[in-house]
């Protein structure tokens, strides 16, 4: 079968970035893994998330800023076309802090990228009892919140359904259970997988996830990404506890408290740990004492999939101009722009975004 994009890696990103394409009228086949692959897209926290990124990149701010200002039409679309609602909430989201000293600090750095954003990075500082009317539920040793306007939050599997969904209905083909194992290229590209399965496209996108850091180099990639570890615990369905989300916790859509997550330089290890899981505990009952009394019904491990610098990678490749290497660490907060940008960079259409500071050139390792 021949498309014009092959894509490896029905995550997150390769279904954002598939969906784009196929609203543009092109023929696309994604290829995904099995059960056994780290999934991220299966693991996360579930933010729209814009504050704090792009603290030394400001690019990345706006990039981040760019899909969460396109995610409310992005997930109304979704929702027309599958019925499937992925529970987007964009009313603002905090950082929360136990200390003045690290508020403030936080509050210094984030001056400064507002300054060069133009001012374009809408927050507030909610002391204790400002904090308080907006959370009635926040514990006493919360010393108050940065609350950004721009943050939100939304259902990452329910996500991933409607992607899948919305993908097929649009004429795109997803190929499960197959693991990539070589790419080449002549006139088009030939994809091949473990199973001898034979694909054929005019052009590839690598969304493999932590896939990428054996199928990259394989294909001209410097692709330097590396797991990160984190564990997450999810509560009982409760009445409504949190009204906003923070990167301690958040009331899902279904009412569970989803609480996390940690970071931890493991390797390619997502098992959870006794310590990992009581730390969150007790940061997210210092912030929400009622919590303590919530019964926890879940918990898991998760890889991030970090590059050295914590930004997004949208490389071409050098060695075989078509395959394009696309991977990130918030495939939620940027499946909006994944879905409604990237592909006209992919085409090189006028209209591209510029993702010059993104590229590969700026790692010196080869
Ligand atoms: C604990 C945790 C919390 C997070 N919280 C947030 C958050 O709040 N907000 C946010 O925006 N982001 C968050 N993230 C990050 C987000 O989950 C990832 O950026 C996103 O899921 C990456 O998606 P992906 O499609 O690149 O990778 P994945 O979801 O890992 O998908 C990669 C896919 O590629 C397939 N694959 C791999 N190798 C091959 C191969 N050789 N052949 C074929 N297929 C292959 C796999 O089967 C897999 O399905 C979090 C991540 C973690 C771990």
């Amino acid at each position: 079968m021949t498309s014009d994009y092959a894509i490896i890696g029905g995550g997150i990103v390769g279904l954002s970035t598939a969906w784009g394409l196929l609203k543009r009228g092109l023929r696309v086949t994604v290829l995904d893994g099995d059960d056994g692959s780290f999934r991220a897209s299966r693991g996360n926290f579930g933010l729209v998330w814009v504050q704090s990124k792009g603290m030394k990149q400001p690019r990345y701010a706006q990039w981040s800023q760019d899909s969460a200002a396109a995610w409310a039409a992005f997930s109304a679309e979704l929702n027309d076309a599958t019925g499937r609602d992925v529970g987007l909430e964009q009313k603002g989201g905090y950082d929360l802090h136990f200390s003045e000293e690290s508020l403030e600090a936080t509050v210094a750095k984030y001056e400064v990228l507002k300054e060069t954003l133009g001012g374009n990075y809408p927050f507030e500082v909610l002391g204790h009892n400002a904090l308080r009317r907006e959370e009635p539920a926040i514990g006493p040793k919360v010393v108050g919140a940065i609350l950004h306007h721009q943050d939100g939050h939304a259902n990452p599997l329910k996500l991933l359904q409607a992607l899948a969904d919305d993908v097929r209905r649009l004429g795109g083909v997803i190929m499960n259970g197959m693991h990539v194992t070589a790419v080449d290229k002549s006139d088009l590209f030939r994809i091949t997988c473990a199973d001898k399965t034979e694909v054929r496209a005019r052009k590839v996108v690598l969304s493999a996830g932590l896939g990428a850091m054996t199928l990259g180099p394989m294909m001209g990639f410097k692709a330097p990404i590396r797991p990160q570890r984190g564990q997450v615990l999810i509560t009982e369905k409760l009445p409504k506890l949190i009204n906003r989300p923070s990167l301690i916790a958040r009331q899902v859509d279904e009412g569970g408290i989803q609480i996390g997550a940690t970071n931890e330089e493991v390797g390619l290890d997502d098992t959870v740990t006794q310590r990992g899981l009581s730390g969150l505990a007790a940061e997210a009952i210092a912030a929400f004492p009622a919590l303590a009394k919530a019964q926890l019904v879940r918990s898991w491990g998760a890889l991030r999939i970090l590059s050295p610098d914590g930004l997004p990678i949208y490389q071409e490749s050098p060695d075989m101009p078509g395959a394009y290497l696309v991977t990130c660490h918030s495939g939620i907060t940027l499946a909006a722009a994944h879905a409604r940008f990237l592909p006209d960079w992919l085409e090189g259409a006028d209209t591209a975004p510029n993702l010059e500071v993104f590229s590969e050139n700026r790692f010196a390792i080869s």
